[in-house]
This record gives C-alpha cells, structure tokens and sequence, in this order.
C-alpha cells in the first residue's frame, strides 16, 4: 500500500474531529520524536523506552512491541494479537493491517494506536501513566461516538460563525503553523503563554498553555512565549515550521541575523539557535485578529494557574475559535 509512504493516509483518518491520520502518517514515515529518533538527530544521548526501560524506543516499539502497549491491545477488542507479531517496522506493521482490517477495526486500531502514543506524550511531559483498559475503551467509545461528535462540532461551528473578522491563514501544505501569544495578569501577578500548532487543513496538532508566577515586560514574555513555541515543535518532531507572532519587535529581532543585545537579547539568541536545528521555518507578523487562539491558552493559563499541554486535540476554552478559523479556510 504505497498510500502510506505517499502521505494519503493522513486524510483517511479523521475520526471525531480527532486527526488521527496525521499522527499515522508521522508513525508510517518514522518521523514521531520517538528517543530513538531524537538521538539520531543528537538531540539526546540514551534513547531506551521510557515505560518499559528496557528496549530501544522506536515507533514500532512503543506503539506495539512495549509491554505497555501489549497490556493496551491485551484490553482492546481489535483482534490483532496473532497477525501483527511478525513486524518489526511499524509502517510493515500499519500496512499489512491496513489491507486486512475492515473500516470500523481500523478506525479503533487508529485510535487505540494515537491513546498509546498520547500515553506516551503525557507520561513524557510529567503526567500520570493511564490504564491499559482507560485507553482501550477511550478508543472503543471514541469509535462509538465519531458520527455524533462529528455533528456536534459542525454545530459548534456554523453556531459560532458570527463574521467577527478572524483571519487566521492555514500554512501551505508540508508545513505547519505555529501561532504564540501572552497574556498578563496584573490583578494575579502572573503570566500566561499560549502556542497552537496546526496543519494546512486548520487541524490542531498540538497546543500549550504555561503560566508564570511572575509579570515580565511585555517583550520579554513574548520571546520567552516564542522559546516554548518552537520547543514544542521540536519536542513533538514538527520541523518544517512558520511561527507566527502579534509582536512585530519581536517576529523582527527572531528574524535578524546580528545578535540581539537588548534586555531579552539572550532569549533570543536562544530562539535562533533551536531554530538553526529545524529543516525548513520562516517567522511572519500576524494581526491580533488572526492570533486569539494562542491568545485565548494565554489567557486560560493567567486564569487557572496551571500547564497544559493538548496532543492532537482541541482545547475547549478555544474550540469554537478553532473551528470558526478552520471553517473560513473554506470559504
Ligand atoms: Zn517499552
């Protein structure tokens, strides 16, 4: 099945306004930061499993050779344990399924599969490990509940369509977008930073929200927001980028070549550097207007006080801005 290497399967799976078909892309192209990919790129030294610390962390490890994963498919009602153990590469592995499985079995084995590695993200960003049955029947009602979710966000989106000028412009096709913003709180002495990231298709693959017990000046926060964007993409294996700031000082001092020497100059320099290891990004200027999604995680984490991180799905204190601007890309 050539499709997968060729990137079609992308646009097969999009189950529940969940993009599943992106991260079966990643997973078929070897391109998920997986430890063994981020030590090839000498990102890190040691690339052995963080769950079961005992094997090589590849895709195809993590997504089903892992105990972990095993204990997962063990719970799943996708009847593959017999036909799958022979693969070594997960691309093998994805496309023999693909051939033997109907529709609904594989819209569960995508599923179940995006769980494991979500797992995974969350257990590296610091969360709780999530029970083997948790993410077998997260898949299951997922599977269930497609239709319905589906129409409910087609809803969501034709409700919130109020002409209230968003113009955010998807990124061209290979890249993705990368929107930063902050808010400051001066009543709860805090600041809030806020990154989305998103496809050509308006579609959210990951996005943050991080306050600080502290109030920066402006400037300074918006490069420390920057650092986190583009350390987000790194840390996820995003490497074909285009930040896009409301800050048109700082989109410029990112931009230029010579040093910065201003007070946040180090900060700078640091954003330079981490952009030095990404394959292809440009920096732009965007209006406020088509930047209140990062905006709005901004806000939230001047709000609530707390971090979040979102891995292919869509904060809900920005859903209907999500879908209003990926809606528009339509229009
Ligand atoms: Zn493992």
């Amino acid at each position: 099945m050539g499709s997968v290497a060729g990137g079609s399967v992308a646009g097969r799976f999009c189950i529940g306004g969940i993009c599943v078909g992106v991260f079966l892309w990643r997973a078929c192209k070897n391109i998920l930061p997986t430890k063994e990919n981020l030590r090839r790129r000498g990102f890190i030294d040691e690339d052995r499993c963080i769950l079961c610390c005992s094997e090589k962390e590849t895709v195809h490890h993590i997504l089903w050779a892992c105990p972990s994963a095993q204990d997962v498919w063990g719970a799943s009602s996708c009847k593959l344990q017999k036909c799958a153990r022979s693969y070594s590469d997960f691309k093998d592995f994805f496309e023999e399924l693909s051939v033997q499985l109907s529709g609904k079995d594989l819209n569960l084995l995508a599923l179940t599969l995006r769980g494991i590695w979500r797992r995974r993200n969350l257990v590296v960003h610091g969360g709780d490990f999530t029970h083997p049955s948790i993410i077998a029947d997260t898949a299951w009602e997922g599977l269930l509940q497609f239709t319905q979710a589906n129409e409910k966000e087609l809803n969501q989106a034709d409700e919130g369509r109020g002409g209230t000028g968003m113009k955010w412009q998807a990124p061209p096709s290979g890249f993705y977008k990368v929107n930063w913003d902050i808010a400051i709180s001066t009543g709860r002495k805090c600041m809030g930073i806020g990154v989305i990231i998103r496809d050509a298709a308006g579609r959210v693959l990951a996005a943050q929200s991080k306050s600080f017990m502290a109030v920066y000046d402006p400037a300074t926060g918006e490069a420390l927001a920057a650092l986190h964007a583009e350390g987000l993409c790194r840390d996820l294996g995003f490497y074909d980028i285009i930040f896009e700031g409301d800050s048109l000082s700082m989109v410029k001092a990112i931009g230029e070549r010579d040093p910065n020497w201003l007070r946040y100059g180090h900060i700078v320099e640091d954003i330079k550097t981490v952009l030095r290891t990404l394959r292809q990004w440009k920096i732009c200027h965007a209006k406020r207007e088509a930047n209140i999604a990062a905006h709005g995680l901004a806000k939230e984490a001047t709000m609530f006080i707390m971090d979040n991180i979102w891995i292919e799905e869509i904060p809900i204190c920005i859903s209907n801005i999500v879908h209003l601007e990926c809606n528009d890309l339509s229009l």
